[in-house]
């Protein structure tokens, strides 16, 4: 969702962790592009509990957006997005290579998505370049890259799907108020994205965690992975 943005607003695009919630706020110049992180599935019941409830708890974890939340004028302003970590078993057939999040969907947490899509085309291009200069390109070189790529893959998706059930989920499931610097996982997060506390709910910088808000089988493999409004 985006919410207007004010000159006296923070610059910083931050989030703020608190009540069970994790908020998200992107500086985009003129307005806040806005992440609100719920658990997987739990869109219905945001929605049920009605618009203006939505509206408090985003006032409630950010209070310098009290003058604007009604600019949320009904839930075509919010949309769903649902974070999948998943991957396919083989990301090749004859004719087709898959790299990126087509191979291996990232979520958000580490900001890293990107970074692995690009480390994916390099290892593509130095692994294809010749057979394709050469018109002899196989099925082998196809899944030579497919194993190239495979064990940072792996890594970085553990660790997302880790942080996700170890700091994330609980943050989520938990709406009592945070209190105590180092006695929650919301400080581990602001340890961990080197973030500082600001207010009543603990902020967290985006320097570490772009996108810090925020679901495994024989073809793919699942996080729990949070959806985010
Ligand atoms: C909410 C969220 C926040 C994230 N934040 C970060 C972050 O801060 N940093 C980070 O590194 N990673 C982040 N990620 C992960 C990152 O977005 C992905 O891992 C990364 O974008 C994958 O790059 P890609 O090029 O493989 O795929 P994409 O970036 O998805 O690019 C695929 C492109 O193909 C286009 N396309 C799709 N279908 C067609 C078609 N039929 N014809 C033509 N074009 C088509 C799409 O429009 C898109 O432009 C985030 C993910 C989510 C869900």
């Amino acid at each position: 969702m985006r919410m207007s943005r004010h000159p006296q607003d923070p610059e910083q695009t931050g989030g703020f962790v608190n009540y069970g919630h994790m908020f998200v706020t992107l500086n985009r110049g003129d307005y806040w592009q806005c992440a609100f992180v719920i658990r997987k599935g739990g869109y219905d019941e945001v929605r049920s509990r009605g618009l203006d409830a939505f509206r408090a708890e985003i006032v409630r974890l950010a209070p310098y957006l009290a003058d604007r939340v009604q600019e949320l004028k009904d839930w075509d302003d919010i949309k769903l997005l649902t974070v999948e970590v998943d991957r396919l078993t083989r990301w090749w057939r004859p004719g087709l290579l898959c790299i990126g999040d087509a191979a291996h969907a990232m979520s958000p947490i580490g900001g890293v998505g990107v970074n692995l899509a690009v480390q994916d085309a390099v290892a593509a291009a130095n692994i294809l370049a010749a057979p394709l200069r050469e018109g002899r390109v196989t099925t082998s070189d196809l899944a030579a890259v497919q194993r190239r790529r495979t064990l940072p893959m792996k890594v970085i998706q553990a660790i997302q799907i880790g942080v996700q059930s170890r700091l994330i989920d609980p943050l989520l499931d938990s709406d009592k108020p945070i209190t105590a610097p180092g006695r929650c996982g919301c400080s581990t997060i602001s340890r961990f994205c080197g973030g500082s506390r600001r207010g009543s709910s603990a902020s967290v910088s985006a320097r570490a965690c772009a996108h810090s808000g925020a679901a495994a089988g024989a073809i793919v493999k699942r996080s729990r992975a949070a959806a985010t409004i």
